[in-house]
């Protein structure tokens, strides 16, 4: 890799900066001044820059406890979002895997690696996504079945994927989908003349959230949780 694109990957410098940085003089490869941006790396070299080592910012996955009131953008705009919760470098170059309702609360995923979410978010490969809601109503006896069966959401053409449904008590019920679709399980209680007064999302595939982490606390993910999702 070249040196200017090394500093790029591994600061928050733009290309131009790193240029400027170089020309400085305030780069060091294993101790000698290098300011050539187009000066190729070898594995194991170590690059200074002032008097600190840099290192490369590699793929990052982060999970976190979202709390209402966030919203799941990149910047802050109506409200504030997720990303003003997550303290790392680069955060631009993050992302959600998904989104949640500014008001639901619980399991988010925050990565840099595109194919990852996409793995993750595509009805195609079947990924469960679990809520826990909370109801206004009491569900008709036959909401299993219906769910399970699809429905059909309001201004859809297609029903929505089979869903489970466990009913926890007579107000609330944990309702597992594979898709994503815009309001999707506010839409779907919906359409049992039910309203979600409250929703929290508890898992994704095999990844359960972190029962120590608070409502705006996240960490990264353990490689065995990165690999149950892939
Ligand atoms: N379904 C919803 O209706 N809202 C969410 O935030 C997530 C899934």
């Amino acid at each position: 890799m070249r040196l200017d694109k090394y500093l790029c990957e591994s600061t928050d410098l733009t290309r131009s900066q790193a240029r400027t940085v170089l020309a400085s003089g305030e780069i060091t490869v294993n101790g000698e001044v290098v300011k050539r941006g187009t000066h190729i790396m070898q594995d194991g070299d170590d690059v200074q820059w002032e008097g600190e080592s840099l290192a490369i910012i590699g793929l990052r996955y982060i999970m976190l406890n979202k709390p209402a009131g966030y919203e799941c953008s990149l910047r802050n705009s109506q409200h504030p979002s997720v990303m003003s919760l997550i303290d790392v470098d680069k955060r631009d170059r993050l992302h959600t895997v998904g989104r949640l309702d500014v008001e639901t609360t619980g399991l988010i995923l925050i990565t840099d690696d595109g194919q990852w979410t996409h793995r993750i978010i595509s009805p195609r490969h079947r990924c469960d996504k679990v809520y826990l809601a909370t109801l206004a109503e009491t569900l008709p006896q036959n909401a299993g079945e219906l769910f399970l069966a699809g429905v059909l959401l309001e201004g859809e053409d297609k029903p929505t994927l089979p869903a489970v449904l466990e009913r926890v008590d007579e107000r609330s019920a944990r309702l597992t989908i594979q898709e994503g679709k815009y309001h999707q399980v506010r839409r779907m209680f919906a359409s049992l003349g039910n309203l979600v007064l409250a929703l929290h999302r508890e898992r994704i595939g095999p990844v359960s959230l972190d029962a120590d982490l608070q409502p705006g606390e996240s960490r990264y993910l353990t490689p065995a949780e990165v690999a149950a999702l892939a």
